[in-house]
């Protein structure tokens, strides 16, 4: 199962990484060196990470950032490191002193805390977890060798759905994009095991080994799970096969993006011309939900591919896939040869990463994804008070506030078009922080037997969690993601940004010393400025005010956006990292954003005293602190092979083009490093891109 309608979600940072000094947040307000503090050159981060020896108008990222990059070299358990691991760093230090309290005080059955310390127990045993060996998944795999027939098939594949094993096809409950006040059943494309749709087909030499690889990873899988050679390689050769075949109808990332296309709302009868194999009935009653009367499937073709497999291909191919997917699920929570089998080929071969995190690493990662707001409730308490909530709402506020004010006196855009632009923006919810209400965990069984045990009790709980919001109305308190999270998202049906405390930290500067230019820059800008322009980038703006899908530009306003949005989409194609362009489309919605929110935060600053009093510290002007922590934000650099696997598969186009790609477009940026016609960062007049 997705368990989160992701597609709909638009992330602030790519799902990177995840180091130190006390709790830091950024100061909020009238900052500490207006009573003559400021950060001494040792201390400044701007002065600190720049490369002297490199031209500001040559690469301004590297400029920036280099010498920070020269001293910190990716660790070997990391695909990349950059400033969200320095934040995860501090955060996995206050969650291990959350878990290890949890498992200390052996609480009563059924508390949070209970909770908490048995999970993060269960899955630090390793002595019992390699006992175990592939124990936990005996039973699943009874099941599948139990399939005689194709109802059998499909019957035990609405199971495994509702165990959150998620095979063949996506299937999530979310607002109707078209009726945002409803939630509805989503079938989405799915059922893959590599990242995306195109290491099926790619013909580049990367995702050629990514993809001999698969297959070699496949057959190691099958033996470790009791295969002869033989029969493992047959095994190997029926996943790759079913595969690529939902692969060849599945849609590229591009293609995801266009909300429109990936909408059709059908009904029960609808479906089954569809997919005449599969009773639907009988999926949903084997989920244990109720038979919907509609549903939006996002992908028809894909489902169609799908419903000819069943057809076409034999029983014994489906177990194959079905014996797949149950493994990899259940991978990481089972015995060291799957664990490094799956480690081997989703974090060597695909990201490059060298060995395994630390196994407490991992299992915090592994405690936050299964019941992260549990820990968070703790988080809260200890690091993140009511008063420092406040001071980031009131930031948003005037970020939104500036926002506003550029829309109403944009030259490019009709007054009818202004006059529901500014009615979505005001009714944009802020969620800044962390939640008011938390999720209710009560029905969740934790204990310390057995990790994987936990790990599907956690998987069906989210399913259910998650299916039990059919019917009912829209719950609006609800965060996608947990307080200590270093990332943020916009949510375009619920018209509403939402920015974890932990999205502002900013690790090892004392905060009465960060200056209004690191704040506007680093939280106003690329945080803030960000999410809000979201809700008006290429796929957000076709939602309106209450979130749902509905044209409210006038043409002539949508050419207009089109054509500025075009030239960016072509500046971002045109940047080549090994044998692959940057694809400016797929990347359009997170440059739009890019480009918005440093613009917006620029816009915020110039109200600042600093940036009026126009003062210098540590040698470097208001507005030169301003780009240098815009670039702060996207400090970090990737191994090759991830950063090839971000091309494919991700939204956001790599770090340091987030950088140079927006700024590149900001005459303010060019007055404040003397960028000059025949600099590498220079585009003319004639390209430059202006949205916001
Ligand atoms: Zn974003």
């Amino acid at each position: 199962m997705i368990r989160h309608s992701s597609w709909l979600k638009t992330f602030t940072r790519s799902l990177a990484a995840a180091s130190f000094a006390a709790s830091l947040f950024l100061a909020w307000q009238a900052i500490a060196h207006a009573g003559g503090a400021t950060l001494s050159p040792e201390q400044d981060p701007l002065v600190k990470n720049m490369d002297s020896s490199v031209s500001p108008g040559a690469d301004f990222f590297k400029y920036a950032c280099g010498k920070w990059l020269a001293a910190n070299p990716i660790p070997s358990s990391e695909r990349g490191w950059g400033i969200a691991n320095l934040v995860n760093e501090e955060t996995y230090r206050q969650r291990l002193g959350i878990c290890q309290e949890a498992a200390r005080a052996k609480a009563a059955k059924g508390t949070s805390e209970q909770k908490v310390g048995d999970f993060w127990a269960s899955g630090m045993d390793s002595v019992s977890i390699d006992q175990q060996g592939i124990e936990p998944l005996k039973s699943y795999l009874a099941q599948i060798s139990n399939v005689h027939t194709r109802t059998d098939l499909l019957a035990l594949v609405a199971k495994l759905q509702a165990q959150g094993f998620g095979p063949v096809y996506g299937f999530f409950v979310a607002q109707d994009e078209k009726n945002s006040s409803r939630y509805v059943v989503h079938l989405y494309q799915g059922g893959l095991h590599m990242p995306d749709r195109d290491y099926y087909f790619g013909q580049d030499e990367d995702t050629k080994r990514v993809r001999g690889e698969y297959q070699k990873h496949l057959t190691a899988v099958f033996k470790l799970l009791g295969d002869d050679s033989t029969h493992a390689n047959l095994s190997s050769a029926a996943v790759m096969k079913l595969e690529t075949a939902f692969a060849e109808r599945s849609r590229t990332l591009e293609q995801r993006r266009d909300p429109w296309a990936n909408y059709h709302k059908m009904s029960l009868a609808e479906l089954a011309k569809l997919t005449p194999t599969i009773d639907w009935k009988n999926q949903f009653t084997g989920m244990g939900i109720p038979v919907q009367d509609t549903v939006v499937v996002g992908q028809p073709e894909f489902f169609r591919q799908v419903d000819s497999c069943l057809s076409v291909a034999r029983l014994s191919e489906w177990q194959s896939y079905l014996r797949l997917s149950v493994a990899t699920t259940l991978a990481r929570n089972l015995s060291k040869p799957v664990d490094m089998e799956n480690f081997h080929f989703y974090g060597t071969v695909l990201s490059g990463t060298k060995t395994q995190r630390p196994r407490w690493k991992r299992m915090l990662d592994a405690t936050e994804d299964a019941i992260g707001e549990l820990v968070g409730q703790v988080w809260v308490q200890k690091y993140c008070s009511p008063a420092t909530k406040a001071r980031y709402e009131k930031l948003t506020n005037d970020i939104i506030d500036v926002y506003r004010q550029r829309i109403q006196s944009l030259p490019w855009m009709s007054e009818a078009t202004k006059t529901r632009a500014l009615a979505k923006l005001a009714k944009v919810e802020r969620k800044v922080a962390y939640p008011d209400h938390w999720r209710d965990y009560s029905a969740l069984q934790i204990d310390r037997i057995s990790y994987a045990a936990n790990q599907v009790r956690v998987n069906e709980w989210w399913f259910r969690h998650e299916a039990a919001k059919l019917g009912k109305p829209i719950d609006r308190t609800l965060w996608d993601m947990t307080p200590q999270t270093y990332n943020a998202y916009y949510d375009g049906s619920k018209v509403e940004i939402v920015l974890p405390a932990a999205a502002f930290m900013l690790p090892g500067i004392p905060d009465s010393l960060v200056d209004d230019a690191i704040l506007y820059s680093y939280a106003g800008g690329s945080t803030i400025g960000h999410e809000i322009t979201h809700g008006f980038d290429d796929e957000g703006r076709q939602f309106d005010e209450n979130g749902n899908l509905n044209p409210w530009w006038t043409d002539a306003d949508s050419a207009q956006f089109a054509t500025r949005a075009k030239k960016l989409a072509d500046q971002f194609d045109g940047y080549v990292i090994g044998e692959k362009h940057v694809r400016g489309k797929a990347t359009l919605g997170e440059n739009i954003a890019d480009l918005g929110g440093v613009v917006l935060g620029y816009e915020a600053f110039k109200r600042t005293d600093q940036w009026k009093r126009g003062e210098k510290i540590n040698g470097l002007t208001p507005d030169q602190r301003y780009f240098l922590g815009y670039a702060l934000s996207w400090l970090g650099q990737r191994r090759p092979q991830a950063l090839q696997q971000q091309i494919m598969t991700d939204f956001h186009a790599p770090a340091f083009l987030r950088v140079n790609g927006p700024l590149a477009n900001i005459p303010e940026f060019y007055a404040a490093f003397g960028i000059k016609p025949g600099d590498a960062m220079y585009r003319g007049d004639d390209v430059r891109v202006v949205i916001w």
